[in-house]
């Protein structure tokens, strides 16, 4: 049965607008993965495990809404192969990268597990994924959280749209 979900990237380091648009180009041609809505990109300050750090390369971010037959373990994996071909090594937490995709939902599951926890548990706190969210899809509610637009109003000056 396919499902939708939301997926968030970003990155700091390289060319980040086209490592983003080759990793959506990627994950279309998945098998098992259809596209069906894109985020306008957005920039902010990136936020370390020591606090947002504004002398730290900037992040841009989008999110895509994507109907898959792909179960979200084995999308993960896939959506990991494709942070590794836009050359994504994993250093300290929270660290400066090429390339990051999460998982923001999928369909209404609701799993915390070892290797993926749904919806991901630090989006609705996170600028950087709520308003290209709300940019993209107006209506979307985050289980838990309530209208993701609504969550965007408080959290819309952390980000600018480029
Ligand atoms: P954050 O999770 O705070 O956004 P990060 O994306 O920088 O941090 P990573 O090093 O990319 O962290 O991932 C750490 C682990 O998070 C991964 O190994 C993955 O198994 C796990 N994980 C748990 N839930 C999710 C999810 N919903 N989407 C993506 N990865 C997840
Ligand atoms: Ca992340
Ligand atoms: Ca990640």
């Amino acid at each position: 049965m396919a499902e939708v979900a939301v997926l968030a990237l970003g990155g700091n380091l390289g060319d980040r607008k086209k490592t983003i648009k080759s990793a959506i180009k990627q994950i279309k041609d998945l098998d098992g993965v259809v596209l069906l809505k894109k985020s306008p990109l957005f920039e902010s300050f990136a936020a370390t495990t020591e606090g947002v750090d504004e002398k730290a390369p900037r992040y841009l971010n989008g999110v895509i809404q994507i109907e898959t037959t792909l179960k979200p373990g084995l999308l993960l994996t896939k959506l990991r192969e494709i942070e590794t071909n836009h050359g994504r090594v994993r250093l300290e937490r929270w660290g400066s990268r090429t390339l990051d995709i999460d998982i923001i939902t999928y369909g209404s599951e609701i799993k915390s597990g070892k290797r993926l926890t749904l919806p991901h548990p630090r989006a609705y706190e996170r600028a950087f994924v709520i308003v290209p969210w709300a940019a993209m899809d107006p209506s979307a509610k985050l289980l838990g959280h309530g209208s993701v637009a609504a969550l965007a109003e408080d959290l819309k000056s952390q980000v600018w749209e480029i």
